[in-house]
């Protein structure tokens, strides 16, 4: 190769090099700016108090305080893939719901008033609103008892360890439900009587002695199974307001009457239910900043006495 001819063919080389570079530089950058215009359009559920979303992206300034002050520790900070507030804070509820805590010290913490300092209670936090996204799987609606639904989940559990910690949620519940007359069985079962109050762990230990079979027979038939489940209501941290009906209308599909969970304008979107929802995704999620229309309590459901 002459002199001239060398040259020509590394400044092509060079060409197709630096323009490669540039042009990988170019995708990068129009990715990395991208995702956040693509992701933007999905709202965040923001901590208590957030004002509304455009003013609260301009007031955060993204120092984490309120994290910090958050007692479970469920506020995380949006990364790049989360729209145009990076670092802003938000809530994953099926991960971890706000928990409504007393004072809402994320509040107190927030230095600029991007969650608003008006505000000191967790009935005022206007999150969002539950809705009931998935109505075919929920138990209510399918007329299932949610710890006769536990129980047969627990089948599929290998470990004791993980075991003995399942059934202690569900003894737990299951004795605030019990009449009298069946704790009274449980006793005899167990050879407990002498003792005044039936303890979730002695429990537990005479159910782990190879007595799951007889356990869960005896859990299908006690009172509180022939009631759905209704998990998100009781376990709402709004507790002095009604946030979910649950009201009866006849099913599309049969003449058995199907009991819905309706969600109140008392509801503030703190994502609790969706947190705690049984079923494998949640039947009830939160939409961010969504208002309560009363869309379904004038779609003629009727109120249910159980
Ligand atoms: S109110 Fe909710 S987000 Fe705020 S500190 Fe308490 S749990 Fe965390
Ligand atoms: S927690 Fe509520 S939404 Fe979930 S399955 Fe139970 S009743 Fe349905
Ligand atoms: S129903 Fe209760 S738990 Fe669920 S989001 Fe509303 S206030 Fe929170």
């Amino acid at each position: 190769m002459s002199d001239g001819q060398s040259k020509k063919w590394f400044s092509r080389r060079k060409f197709i090099k630096t323009s490669t570079v540039a042009v990988i530089g170019g995708v990068a950058t129009v990715g990395i700016i991208s995702v956040p215009v693509l992701r933007s359009e999905r709202l965040l559920l923001r901590p208590p108090g957030a004002l509304a979303e455009d003013t609260f992206l301009a007031s955060c300034i993204k120092c984490g305080q309120c994290l910090q002050v958050c007692p479970p520790q469920v506020i995380e900070l949006a990364g790049i893939n989360q729209g145009f507030g990076i670092g802003t804070p938000h809530i994953i509820p099926r991960v971890g719901a706000c928990i409504l805590c007393k004072g809402l010290p994320c509040v107190l913490a927030c230095p600029t008033g991007a969650l608003d300092h008006q505000i000191s209670e967790g009935k005022e936090a206007e999150m969002g609103l539950a809705v009931i996204s998935r109505p075919q799987t929920c138990l209510s609606i399918k007329g299932i008892n949610d710890l006769v639904f536990k129980l047969a989940d627990l089948e599929e559990i290998k470990s004791r360890e993980e075991l003995s910690v399942e059934l202690m949620h569900i003894i737990t519940k299951l004795l605030d439900r019990l009449t009298a007359k069946e704790k009274h069985s449980l006793k005899e079962q167990f050879d407990l009587i002498g003792m005044e109050e039936l303890s979730a762990f002695d429990l537990r230990d005479e159910v782990m002695k190879d007595n799951l079979q007889w356990f869960v027979d005896f859990v299908k038939k006690s009172e509180q199974a022939k009631r759905g489940c209704r998990i998100c209501l009781e376990e709402c941290p709004i507790k002095e307001e009604q946030t979910i009906r649950f009201l009866g209308q006849k099913s599309n599909s049969s003449a058995k009457e199907e009991i819905w969970p309706i969600i109140q304008k008392t509801c503030v979107g703190c994502g609790v239910c969706e947190e705690k929802c049984p079923t494998a995704a949640a039947s009830i999620t939160i939409v961010p900043r969504l208002k309560w229309t009363g869309e379904a309590e004038r779609n003629n459901l009727l109120p249910i006495s159980r």
